[in-house]
């Protein structure tokens, strides 16, 4: 798709459009306000496929039951440093928010807090929890499972098992310039496939399988009924990590893991968090100072061909946040579509949703 056939719409009218919409199917002030930041601010993170293209998606998910609005977190355990907690198919973005928000309080108390949270729906671009506990000065480690249709082959597999299975690490660090490091375990994260797949784009060769088990580059595959399958990132090692994000993000955090196809089509996901406050660990200074001199050491590398230069986990999404922020946010005609139907679904105008946006310039 041409970039003329893009519209551009700048964050602050896209997050009233997403809190309208929210807030008509049936969600708290509060509850829209959190889906409609973080929804907003991983496409200013340059993650569309985490992004308001995933409202489409809530929307249908409310209507078929699979994501209730208005939960509040259920406690199962409450033990000191140990916190276990219950979603109940409550929207990720209030979910997570509220699960880091007491998890922080607790690492703050005891210097390190274990959170498990089970039973959310989408917690989103995981990186948002990591940043939260960056703005407290915390360390964090978040392992995430996803229960819904397996769309990932096991290494030397030909079909898919599991889902995407993110893991991040959030490092506070000097100069505004923290480590986060956020991914899909996945060769490429699912949204991206339906990104691909909403401009007419192929996605990279040795990314996908078809329903056969053969290698394709076209992201239908991924969708058809009975669909391909993503491969994992870095063969049998990334592999390996998905398996731990499956069962300590899943199993350990007290949710299930995929070991049947899920009947209905909710996006449910269960993250473990380890939350550490370097400073009761007495290391907070040295971690700052050498955080510091080895970002500079690493980064002086010479760029390789191609390359403008190296970067540490955190920096593009910094880069696409100075970009967006500025310019707006560029969302696909398809995605756009979709969203536009979504928002008529609960009693939008449409006519108030066209206005935001304008067409890229080509
Ligand atoms: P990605 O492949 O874009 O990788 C992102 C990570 O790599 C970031 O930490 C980024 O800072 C770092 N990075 C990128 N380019 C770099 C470079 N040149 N040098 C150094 N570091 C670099 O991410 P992805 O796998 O597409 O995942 C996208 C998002 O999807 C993530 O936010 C993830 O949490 C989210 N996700 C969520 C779910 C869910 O169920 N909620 C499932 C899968 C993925």
């Amino acid at each position: 798709m041409s970039a003329a056939n893009e519209v551009v719409v700048a964050a602050e009218p896209l997050r009233a459009l997403v809190r309208g919409i929210v807030e008509r199917a049936g969600s708290s002030e509060r509850e829209a306000q959190l889906v409609a930041e973080q929804l907003v601010e991983a496409n200013l993170t340059g993650h569309d496929s985490h992004g308001v293209g995933m409202l489409p998606r809530y929307v249908e998910a409310l209507g078929e039951g699979g994501l209730k609005p208005n939960q509040q977190l259920t406690v199962v355990r409450d033990d000191g440093p140990i916190l276990m907690l219950d979603g109940n198919a409550g929207y990720g973005q209030v979910m997570g928010f509220d699960a880091m928000a007491l998890g922080i309080r607790r690492a703050g108390e005891h210097g390190v807090a274990v959170v498990g949270l089970a039973n959310s729906h989408h917690l989103g671009r995981i990186g948002h929890w990591a940043e939260q506990c960056l703005a407290s000065g915390m360390v964090s480690i978040h392992f995430v499972n996803v229960i819904s249709k397996p769309v990932v082959a096991p290494f030397g597999g030909r079909d898919a098992r599991f889902v995407t299975n993110p893991v991040c690490v959030g490092i506070p660090a000097p100069e505004g310039r923290p480590i986060v490091l956020d991914f899909a375990t996945s060769r490429i994260a699912m949204g991206k496939v339906r990104v691909a797949l909403n401009k007419g784009e192929r996605v990279k060769p040795d990314t996908l399988l078809d329903a056969r088990g053969e290698p394709t580059t076209d992201p239908a595959a991924l969708f058809a009924e009975p669909g391909g399958a993503i491969l994992p990132f870095g063969e049998h090692k990334g592999y390996g990590m998905a398996v731990i994000c499956e069962i300590l993000g899943g199993a350990l955090a007290g949710g299930l893991t995929l070991h049947q196809r899920p009947r209905g089509r909710a996006i449910i996901n269960n993250m473990l968090s380890f939350i550490v406050d370097p400073r009761r660990l007495g290391t907070a200074e040295r971690l700052a100072v050498e955080a510091e001199a080895f970002a500079e050491w690493v980064c002086a590398s010479p760029p390789a061909h191609g390359v403008e230069r190296v970067l540490l986990a955190g920096d593009p999404e910094r880069a696409w946040r100075r970009e967006r922020g500025s310019h707006g946010i560029p969302i696909d005609a398809t995605t756009w579509t979709q969203i536009v139907d979504a928002a008529a679904t609960v009693g939008v105008d449409a006519a108030a949703v066209e206005a935001i946006a304008r067409p890229r310039a080509g």
